[in-house]
């Protein structure tokens, strides 16, 4: 028997979300209660320097006003939390300390500017890839490097190639050590990275389906990596394409005219169910509807799978 569908939406509240951010959210929800599951919220507020739980609440408020819900997380609670990150530093450190007795993370005191002078060539992504200046470093030259630098943590990665099939994308493989290298679970200022902090989340929130934006398509080989290191069961993956601009930009917070504040100033929540709905493929027309009304007929069929060209005057009344 197949475990229980648990979905989990898990925005960063850095800010307030932008239609690609609701869009993909719409996608979650969509994929979880057509099939009955089980909706977790998660906010991943680990970074101190850029969240704030004000704008998580604005953030959970701007999804009920949409009209998805969620069974178990932020400000309703449940048997797996807590639901923010900054809470969570205890299961974060746990998994860290399992990593670290089995020897397979160790410190790197390089800079940016160093890591940047050392590394391979660029992934596509844009990201360096570590060349691994730091993995043999000896014991006293770990002593004396420690004087003057805080280190962060970098897992060692096997040469092998890590691969699985994406539910919408289809088959994406990586080899670690090749296009990625040793990558960080821990920052020189003390705060678990992204990838350990929602590879340990997932898990220990028995998350069973992912959906996200394909922009973190490439971070999950790493993630896979890390729960057959932690013995975490993975879930399933679901990348879905992100919205962009006329000129081919994703859309970003930079695109303050498609915030939910200026987005909720312009629009019913039915009327930007409607647009985002007919951007995903599932409305023949930008009309408007409930995302309730859209749970019987949804496909990850209908979605397409490359990114999608918003059309110009789209979200402007
Ligand atoms: N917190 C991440 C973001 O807002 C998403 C992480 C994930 O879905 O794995 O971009």
């Amino acid at each position: 028997m197949g475990r229980e569908l648990r979905g989990r939406f898990a925005p960063s509240p850095s800010g307030r979300m932008h239609a690609g951010n609701l869009f993909t959210a719409l996608l979650a929800w969509l994929s979880v209660r057509s099939r009955g599951g089980t909706m977790v919220l998660r906010m991943e507020d680990l970074d101190p320097d850029r969240c704030r739980e004000e704008y998580a609440r604005v953030l959970a408020g701007d999804l009920e006003w949409l009209g998805l819900d969620w069974d178990e997380g932020y400000g309703t609670g449940g048997a797996r939390g807590p639901y923010l990150q900054s809470e969570r530093t205890d299961c974060y450190a746990a998994c860290f300390r399992s990593l670290e007795e089995r020897g397979l993370v160790y410190p790197c005191f390089c800079t940016r500017a160093e890591r940047l002078a050392a590394s391979a060539p660029h992934r596509a992504d844009g990201q360096a890839v570590y060349g691994g200046r730091c993995r043999n470093l000896t014991g006293g030259e770990r002593a004396r490097l420690a004087q003057t630098r805080r280190p962060a943590w970098r897992v060692r990665v096997p040469e092998e190639d890590v691969s699985f099939s994406d539910g919408h994308l289809g088959v994406y493989r990586e080899n670690l050590a090749r296009d990625c290298g040793d990558f960080i679970v821990r920052r020189s200022d003390g705060v678990y990275a992204y990838q350990l902090a929602v590879t340990a989340d997932d898990g220990a929130m028995a998350i069973t389906q992912v959906v996200r934006g394909s922009d973190l398509l490439s971070s999950t080989p790493r993630q896979l990596y890390l729960y057959r290191l932690l013995g975490l069961d993975a879930p399933e993956f679901y990348h879905v394409p992100l919205l962009c601009a006329a000129d081919g930009r994703r859309l970003s917070k930079r695109d303050g005219d498609l915030d939910l504040g200026a987005l909720r100033a312009r629009f019913s929540p039915e009327a930007l169910t409607g647009r985002l709905a007919w951007l995903a493929g599932l409305l023949e027309r930008p009309e408007p509807v409930e995302p309730r009304e859209l749970i019987p007929s949804f496909s990850w069929e209908k979605i397409p799978r490359e990114d999608i060209l918003v059309p110009k005057g789209l979200f402007e009344k």
